[in-house]
């Protein structure tokens, strides 16, 4: 075999040595990336582009901050490795920043990932029922169309059908109902918590499933890759209530929502209630390095102390929480602290959908403008009237016409019935406004390049 060396043609390279996630095999799509400064990448060819998505929702400061480089440099010097079976600063002082983050006492434990944050949920939670006497509580609740990860557990979860069927069977125990989706089911956002029917969905499935079986409701606060479901005020409330009077936990998975990306640190702070369990990666190290964390109430932590063996949580990983990643987070979230990130996700990310809200009136193909802070959903349709989600070779047509004008934008939904047609921003929150000028004008020319 001929050794490919020095210089490599990168493309057919990566068609021989890559596999990559998600998309059906295409060289021609396949974007090599060598570099990226502030919300701009650069591909081995010399485009540069936009990055509407901050790669997967989650470069929240940009990209080429040397500060955060270096940080994880000087770790690396100090301290390269030690496992969290034991201790480090980095990862105390991290568990405490997060702790001050949530708004409340809660305790931190490390792991790689936003699947294996929401793996550590699920165990946490199934053992602390068992350590109070209930341990026929082992189901959880989750919603259609929302992502919760990809290992066997977090996949369980999801409920997006076409990611899951090829694999199963998952593991057992997730119940899935409806979410709230404000566009195709409108509910009275001034009804009580406890009346809207999609708080109603869940209770009716924790009634029927047999409380003393509930373990917990995940649930992120916006639905995010399943289309950027904004739900009425009182929905999270409502489910936090419901969880309290079935006795379940509430499980706030912020991977996506958390650190900015909704205007305040975390997404549940938008509706005034506390989880019991927050997981969280992505923006804890704006993906800089690999990094996840499940918080968990100190009561429910309390529940695991005492001297007997079977009580310690049985979850061990190798990099959880490296001291790298943990200097490098706490770097972040001084960046974000000091470039008040939060409130300009909030005031930027609010105003860039009222002005993607006037395609309501002057596109006949935008069903939908919907968000909070910089993270906003553009869902297409045929008709405005039906609500038939818009074909997905137009939607892909949309999205390329972005591309070929230097715009990465997202694609989200949930392919069944057809609904992967919601256009999707998540722009670094540092994002400079003629940044968000450009985002704007090309979004607009080219939904209106469908005309
Ligand atoms: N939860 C949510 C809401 C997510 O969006 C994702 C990833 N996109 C995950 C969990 C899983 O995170 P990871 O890809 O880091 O495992």
């Amino acid at each position: 075999m001929e050794k490919t060396n020095q210089k490599l043609d990168m493309k057919a390279a990566d068609e021989k040595y890559l596999w990559h996630s998600m998309k059906p095999y295409n060289p021609n799509a396949t974007m090599v990336v060598k570099k990226a400064n502030g919300a701009w990448v650069t591909d081995s060819d010399g485009n540069q582009y936009l990055d509407g998505m901050a790669g997967l929702w989650c470069v929240n400061v940009g990209y080429g901050r040397t500060e955060l480089a270096e940080a994880a440099y000087e770790q690396l010097k100090e301290l390269a490795y030690f496992p969290l079976t034991q201790s480090h600063e980095p990862a105390i002082k991290l568990g405490e920043k997060l702790n001050e983050m949530l708004g409340d006492d809660y305790v931190i434990f490390f792991s790689n990932s936003g699947s294996e944050a929401n793996e550590v949920a699920f165990k946490i939670a199934r053992q602390y029922h068992q350590q109070r006497g209930e341990g026929s509580r082992y189901k959880f609740i989750s919603r259609y169309r929302a992502y919760h990860g990809n290992s066997m557990g977090a996949l369980a979860a999801t409920g997006q059908a076409q990611r899951k069927y090829k694999y199963e069977p998952l593991a057992p125990g997730f119940i899935h109902v409806p979410p709230p989706d404000m566009y195709r089911r409108p509910e009275n956002e001034t009804a009580e918590p406890r009346s809207l029917s999609s708080v109603g969905d869940i209770e009716q499935a924790m009634t029927w499933e047999l409380s003393e079986t509930v373990a917990a409701v995940i649930m992120e606060p916006i639905i995010t890759g399943g289309g950027v479901l904004v739900p009425p005020e009182n929905y999270m409330k409502g489910v936090k209530e419901a969880c309290e009077a079935h006795g379940a936990l509430l499980i706030s998975d912020e991977v996506i929502c958390g650190f900015g990306r909704t205007g305040k640190p975390f997404g549940f702070q938008h509706y005034g209630v506390q989880p019991d369990i927050v997981t969280m990666a992505k923006g804890i190290t704006s993906a800089y390095l690999p990094l996840s964390a499940t918080a968990v109430k100190r009561e429910i932590y309390e529940a695991f102390k005492g001297t007997e063996e079977y009580e310690y949580l049985r979850h061990v990983n190798t990099f959880g929480g490296s001291p790298a990643s943990c200097a490098l987070a706490l770097k972040n979230l001084e960046i974000m602290d000091n470039e008040k990130l939060f409130d300009r996700s909030a005031e930027l990310g609010n105003q860039m959908r009222a002005d993607l809200q006037t395609l309501l009136q002057t596109n006949p193909y935008v069903g939908d403008v919907r968000g909070k802070g910089m993270l906003i959903g553009i869902e297409l349709v045929k008709d405005k009237n039906t609500k038939e989600p818009l074909d997905v070779q137009l939607v892909n047509q949309v999205i390329g016409a972005c591309k070929d004008k230097g715009l990465i934008v997202g694609k989200n939904g949930a392919t069944v019935a057809g609904f992967n047609n919601v256009l999707t921003l998540s722009p670094p929150l540092s994002i400079e406004t003629e940044d968000i000028r450009f985002i704007i004008e090309t979004v607009k020319d080219a939904l209106n390049g469908l005309n």
